[in-house]
């Protein structure tokens, strides 16, 4: 047990500190990336139970990602033994799990509800519709029903939401929708929750979505003494496409009037070269007046952000797998490209010590196969749902034919097996049952908890750290996490932006792909290399892609560019970066 809160603010600067013991009412604790929110976050909650008597299980955590809940629970475990198990750390979709199997009679559903996948809301609809190809296209409108002015046919969602229920199933959005209709209109369950929760913390506050912002207002209503701390940086809002808006972060001081605020400047994660790269990226589009970030702690000799041009997709994958050879000491620290690697120490790397970040899935096809043959060991994850990956869904299908008893690992890989008697369906799986193992290893005999875990979780979520491998992620993806290494591939116009051929350019879609470029720079602690090439494969032809627009906001005292070819003549705006 710590010894009393001396140890468990022991960790946290000053204003980390003064962030941790605003104990009462709410309060907005607005920060740059690695500032250490998540951390402060983390000891405050311990402090809360240690030191000021707060029941833990009047606690509750709200975290963006599964994996990132079970990292807090984990941290919280550690600092205070005697309560975590009593916590609620959840995302909001686990906790309107939660909320549901309590109260199922009220809302029409058995208590072992299921959650159905795209392919299962698919057959939903056929059956409605009829017709398989409608019921696609109704799929896709369903997907955006949250958004007001989207005109779903109502008949439609009501006969969809009926099927829906005569089989005891939820869909993905009923868990934060059917708890809110249910608060909105039963007080008394209401009562009871904000009795029950009344310390409420949210990481990553910038990216809640309509739905997550009601469930906490009624849970945490404005005005009274809610004890609601919300933290988050607005410049790290990616997730506007699907339904978040940076607006609810942006009035909580409205929404809260008696709101403390605390702002945390020093960054403890990056080099001062990336923060200062990353700041001048972000630059006026930034929606933090007056945004502070400083590097903090020992840099005697910081690396530069590298910056390396590619003929093609080919040469920036081989440029990636020769980088990370040269780095854990393969070819004694000596870059083919620029002739040395500058910066701090790179002794004692692993190859978990790097990250690959893309903007699309499928730029990881390039970079694998060269990883491959440069025989560095990886693991991909996307932000997708895991439930919709195509192997996943063949075995979570097999699995109901499987008999019952014995542990869900082995009963995985019996579905998996069973599965593989399509050979069509053979890489599919293998990938598939390594995403499956650790969870099912997790669940034990719990094979209801294995398929909540599984309908609720990313592909993220079973990313594993402590396995001794390279991540390859999406931009999305690596939203909270931190590599002492890390690549950007990909940083062209027309991808990072993203923009589909053809499509015009729009100010707000641009404004939060700057956001993803920034959430990516300030990934890395000690080396950062970003890369584009000249010409890549997209939608099957060789197109060619001119920099990113983002590159030419960083000096060119903090980068150190090197290439495969002279580059091509660039636009005046981009010519300080040669
Ligand atoms: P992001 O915006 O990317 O989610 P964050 O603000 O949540 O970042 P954390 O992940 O909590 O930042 O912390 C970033 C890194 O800095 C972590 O490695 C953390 O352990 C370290 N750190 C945070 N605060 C301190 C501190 N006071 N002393 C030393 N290291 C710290
Ligand atoms: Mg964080």
């Amino acid at each position: 047990r710590p010894a009393g809160d001396g140890t468990l603010l022991g960790g946290l600067d000053p204003d980390q500190r003064a962030a941790a013991e605003l104990t009462d009412g709410p309060v907005l604790i607005i920060a740059g990336p690695g500032t250490g929110k998540t951390r402060t976050l983390t000891h405050r909650i311990a402090h809360l139970v240690t030191a000021h008597g707060v029941p833990a299980e009047q606690c509750l955590a709200i975290t963006f990602t599964r994996r990132a809940a079970e990292e807090m629970a984990e941290r919280l475990a550690a600092l205070v033994p005697g309560h975590a198990a009593e916590l609620t750390i959840a995302t909001f979709h686990s906790l309107g799990v939660r909320i549901l199997r309590e109260q199922h009679a009220r809302v029409g559903l058995t208590a072992r509800f299921g959650i159905a996948d795209q392919a299962t809301q698919l057959s939903v609809l056929t059956e409605v519709l009829g017709d398989e190809s409608a019921a696609r296209t109704a799929l896709s409108s369903l997907a955006r029903r949250r958004s007001a002015a989207d005109g779903v046919d109502p008949d439609l969602v009501e006969g969809y939401t009926k099927a829906l229920r005569a089989r005891d199933l939820v869909d993905f959005d009923d868990l934060i929708t059917l708890p809110v209709h249910l608060l909105e209109t039963e007080p008394a369950v209401a009562e009871h929750y904000r009795d029950r929760f009344r310390w409420i913390s949210v990481d990553e506050y910038q990216d809640v979505d309509e739905a997550q912002y009601r469930l906490l207002r009624l849970l945490a209503p404005g005005g009274g003494s809610a004890n609601l701390t919300a933290i988050g940086d607005p410049d790290q809002a990616i997730y506007r496409f699907r339904g978040a808006d940076v607006g609810f972060f942006l009035r909580f001081r409205e929404d809260y009037p008696r709101a403390r605020t605390v702002q945390l400047t020093r960054n403890y994660r990056s080099g001062p070269h990336i923060v200062t790269g990353a700041l001048q990226a972000i630059g006026p589009t930034t929606l933090v007046p007056g945004r502070a970030l400083t590097p903090e702690g020992h840099h005697p000799d910081p690396a530069l952000i590298g910056l390396h041009h590619a003929t093609d997709e080919h040469g920036e994958a081989a440029f990636v797998a020769r980088t990370i050879d040269q780095l854990l000491g393969g070819s004694s620290f000596h870059s083919l490209d620029s002739g040395r690697v500058t910066g701090e120490g790179t002794q004692g790397l692993g190859f978990a010590d790097f990250a690959v970040l893309y903007r699309t899935d499928a730029q990881a096809k390039a970079i694998m196969e060269a990883l491959t043959r440069a025989g560095v060991p990886f693991q991909k994850r996307s932000h997708d749902r895991l439930a919709d990956r195509p192997g996943v869904r063949e075995i979570v299908r097999e699995l109901r034919f499987e008999g019952t008893g014995g542990s869900v690992l082995d009963r995985v890989r019996q579905a998996a097996e069973a599965a593989a008697a399509r050979p069509e369906l053979e890489n599919e799986l293998h990938v598939a049952t390594d995403l499956l193992t650790p969870l099912a290893r997790r669940c034990g005999d719990d094979l209801e908890r294995f398929r909540t875990e599984l309908a609720l979780g990313a592909e993220v979520d079973t990313w594993d750290p402590k396995a001794d491998l390279v991540a390859l992620l999406t931009l999305h993806a690596a939203k909270g996490l931190e590599f002492p290494v890390v690549f950007m591939v990909g940083c062209e116009d027309g991808l990072l932006p993203m923009r589909w051929p053809g499509a015009e350019r729009d100010q707000e879609e641009e404004n939060e792909e700057r956001r993803l470029f920034f959430v990516g720079m300030t990934r890395a602690q000690q080396h950062l290399y970003l890369s584009h090439a000249a010409q890549r494969v997209r939608q099957g032809s060789a197109r060619p892609m001119p920099p990113s627009p983002f590159l030419s906001a960083l000096s060119p005292e903090i980068v150190e560019r090197h290439g495969e070819v002279n580059p091509p003549r660039r636009k005046p705006t981009q010519l300080r970066l040669l």
